[in-house]
């Protein structure tokens, strides 16, 4: 499979057409914004990273009944996915409470929530993704009802996936964002990634950050956290 045409260019990959109308090559850059693009970085080897990352936590996840929109890795950077029509929402599960979460409710970070909690944002990056609800994303026809109820459904069995796979590597899986598109034929599949990038991963011994928190704060150590991530999603 080779790439055509590049079709987008976003903060952390591009996108690229194939012979097949229906299947694009995503490419992972090392390239990293924060803050809405305000900061602005390179981690190096992040590409790397996230697309073995994403991609082996994808096909996990299909095993496990979830669609997605994963067809071929091609190299350590680039994969073949689907092509979709993303619906323009961020989806954000959160099970301890971190980042603008622990700021909004006034609460420390670390706090376990009693419930997973879902959120939702519009993806509208003039807007700086505002944060909407059900009503909201019904009214404006974001998605519809059906999709929305697949959507949320798909992201709780997700959060059970993953935080069991992750527990077993001894981190804790805080918080995520995912992303779903509707492929030719209407179907919800995930798509997007599942990496440092989009998940709050934090060790369950020593409870340090491995994740981009590290580039948003100026923590340090950086490449070694997403290797460190790397390297305990392929240890199983
Ligand atoms: N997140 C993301 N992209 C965004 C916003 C958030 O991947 O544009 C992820 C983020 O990495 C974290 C979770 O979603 O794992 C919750 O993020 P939060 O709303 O706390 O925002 P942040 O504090 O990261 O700005």
């Amino acid at each position: 499979m080779e790439k055509l045409q590049q079709l987008y260019e976003g903060k952390a990959k591009k996108v690229f057409a194939t012979e097949n109308p229906d299947l694009l090559i995503v490419s992972y850059k090392d390239d990293a914004t924060a803050f809405n693009g305000e900061k602005k970085g390179t981690i190096i080897g992040k590409g790397v990273v996230n697309n073995r990352v994403t991609n082996h936590l994808m096909q996990y996840l299909e095993a496990n009944g979830i669609p997605t929109h994963f067809v071929e890795e091609l190299n350590d950077r680039e994969t073949v996915v689907k092509r979709v029509q993303i619906v323009p929402l961020e989806v954000i599960v959160r099970n301890i409470a971190a980042g603008s979460l622990a700021k909004r409710l006034g609460l420390e970070e670390g706090t376990p929530m009693k419930r997973t909690v879902l959120e939702y944002c519009y993806k509208d990056d003039a807007l700086g993704d505002p944060m909407v609800n059900e009503y909201h994303i019904l009214a404006m026809e974001y998605a519809t009802e059906e999709e929305l109820k697949l959507i949320a459904d798909y992201s709780l069995r997700i959060n059970e996936l993953l935080g069991k796979y992750f527990a077993e590597l001894g981190v804790r899986l805080i918080d995520f964002k995912l992303e779903f598109g509707r492929t030719s034929d209407g179907t919800i599949v995930l798509a997007d990634e599942i990496s440092p990038d989009t998940c709050r991963f934090w060790d369950v011994a020593t409870g340090m950050k491995l994740d981009k928190d590290r580039f948003r704060r100026d923590l340090g150590g950086v490449e070694d956290a997403y290797n460190e991530i790397m390297k305990r999603v392929f240890s199983k």
